[in-house]
């Protein structure tokens, strides 16, 4: 399921212009919320149905046990269920783990203490990419079926846009809880809640903050029954503490690797690596080679994006090259570098040490390297290649050209 909020499934971070975000479990965007005073449901995970059966008897009483995937829908597939007591518990937590949702393994789930429901709405803040700005949704009608709410009766969902500059406060929030036509008896909570959520989303650099449902309790209380949180990985460097969510089993291992060296670095399922410098530049490198491959058999495709920045030193080089080729799939290289500030003599030289650097760390670089320099002292850096004799390279005076002939060396597998 898509939420309406337009995220998509999965716990991998996802390559979206350059950018890296990080989804939270439901039960860690809810330990955010407390921090933030956002009345939330107590909970235990739980990782066995033991554990389920000890943390159902702490908090006694009527439990919810619910699995922790990073998707969606998982109380239409199963993965929600109430419990009566401790032992059902220990019996409804043995039928949730191990569960499969959507291809993810319910490895852990959260018990909480059992709410009760008068009403179910929908809220989120999210970063509105289309319109440049922040957008709150709120409705009356939240639940497991927003989607088909927002796509039936879309006038039952208020999409308000919400400026940076001023942001949410408490008579802001009543005024987006207003119009998503929540009923006068939930508008001081849900303004409270909601305003918090604000705090949340802006302090943890989050491009998305859900709460579907946020509900009205029997006794009058609103409150977050479930929560997801999109954070934004760039803004890892003032966000130190966000460092606990990466999830080390869903990352990918050459993508951490490449993170520890502070690489750019994301992995793809192609065949074709790719280096460049500047994002823009290696995104359309992406495209030409994907272009390329087509008119090969097996259609070989990029293996990575690999942006080296304007510096392009011989470390960096050495280490982008490094991670590149330690991918078992990589069958060629592609460098592909316009001289900028940093001219191509430089960079040329850069993919010199790195060859060396590479061999004093032992590593012999086998595969065929097809480079593209251009701009900047382009002439001087291809000479100094060429006097280089570097094994395997080949240089290539056109983009277009040099894509096809790594696509080319990718498709007989070279
Ligand atoms: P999702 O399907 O993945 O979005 O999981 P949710 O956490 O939103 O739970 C799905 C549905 O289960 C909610 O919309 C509620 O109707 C129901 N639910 C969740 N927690 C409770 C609870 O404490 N009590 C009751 N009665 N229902 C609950
Ligand atoms: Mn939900």
């Amino acid at each position: 399921m898509r939420g309406i909020a337009g995220r998509d499934d999965g716990a991998r971070p996802r390559l979206q212009k350059g950018r890296t975000l990080v989804d939270l479990f439901e039960h860690q965007a809810k330990e955010l919320f407390a921090e933030y005073g956002i009345p939330v449901p107590r909970g235990i995970v739980a990782h066995t149905a033991e554990e389920a059966r000890a943390a159902a008897e702490q908090l006694t009483g009527r439990v919810v046990v619910k699995a922790q995937v990073k998707t969606g829908g998982r109380g239409k597939a199963g993965g929600v269920k109430v419990a009566d007591d401790a032992t059902d518990a220990y019996e409804k937590a043995t039928a949730i783990l191990g569960m499969d949702i959507k291809g993810h393994t319910v490895h852990r789930v959260l018990i909480e203490e059992a709410s009760q429901i008068a009403e179910e709405y929908y809220f989120s803040f999210l970063l509105d990419r289309a319109n440049r700005t922040f957008l709150a949704i709120c409705s009356a009608s939240g639940g497991m079926d927003i989607e088909e709410v927002a796509h039936t009766a879309p006038e039952k969902v208020a999409k308000i846009p919400v400026s940076p500059i001023t942001g949410v406060d408490r008579a802001r929030a009543r005024e987006i809880a207003q119009a998503g036509g929540l009923p006068q008896q939930a508008l001081d909570g849900a303004a409270e809640l909601i305003e918090k959520l604000w705090a949340v989303f802006v302090d943890e650099d989050a491009s998305l903050v859900e709460v579907n449902p946020m509900i009205l309790s029997v006794d009058g209380q609103v409150k977050a029954l479930d929560g997801k949180v999109t954070l934004d990985d760039n803004a890892g460097f003032r966000q130190p503490e966000h460092g606990v969510y990466v999830d080390k089993a869903a990352e990918d291992p050459l993508e951490a690797r490449a993170k520890e060296k502070h690489l750019n670095y994301v992995k793809l399922d192609g065949t074709v690596g790719i280096i460049g410098n500047g994002a823009g530049l290696v995104m359309s490198t992406l495209d030409v080679v994907a272009y390329a491959g087509e008119e090969f058999p097996g259609q070989p495709r990029p293996a990575n994006f690999l942006d080296i920045g304007g510096g392009a030193s011989a470390e960096v080089m050495a280490n982008g090259l490094e991670i590149i080729l330690s991918d078992p799939s990589v069958k060629s290289v592609f460098v592909n570098v316009f001289g900028g500030i940093t001219a191509c003599d430089a960079v040329a030289n850069g993919i010199v040490s790195a060859f060396n650097l590479l061999e004093s760390r032992g590593e012999q670089v086998t595969h065929p390297l097809v480079v593209r320099l251009d701009g900047n002292n382009a002439a001087l850096g291809r000479q100094i290649l060429a006097d280089a004799g570097l094994p395997r390279v080949e240089l290539v005076d056109t983009m277009d050209e040099a894509a096809k002939r790594a696509a080319e060396l990718a498709a007989v597998g070279a």
